[in-house]
């Protein structure tokens, strides 16, 4: 099952690591998903702190 990193809102099918912060922090309860391609031209991922493209969520708790 899905869950969201609560560090950084990248969505991870697989393991508990997050690939982006490296924290074994999630939640499943998280709402909104995006997908970033290119986060130097997107103002979501400006928003949302995102420097690698992914999976997010938009809001997680
Ligand atoms: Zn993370």
């Amino acid at each position: 099952m899905a869950k969201a990193c609560k560090t950084c809102h990248r969505i991870v099918d697989e393991g508990n690591q997050c690939p982006n912060c490296k924290t074994h922090n999630f939640s499943k309860d998280y709402s909104g998903e995006v997908h970033i391609i290119n986060p130097e031209q997107s103002a979501i991922a400006k928003k949302l702190n995102i420097k690698k493209p992914g999976t997010y969520a938009l809001r997680v708790r």
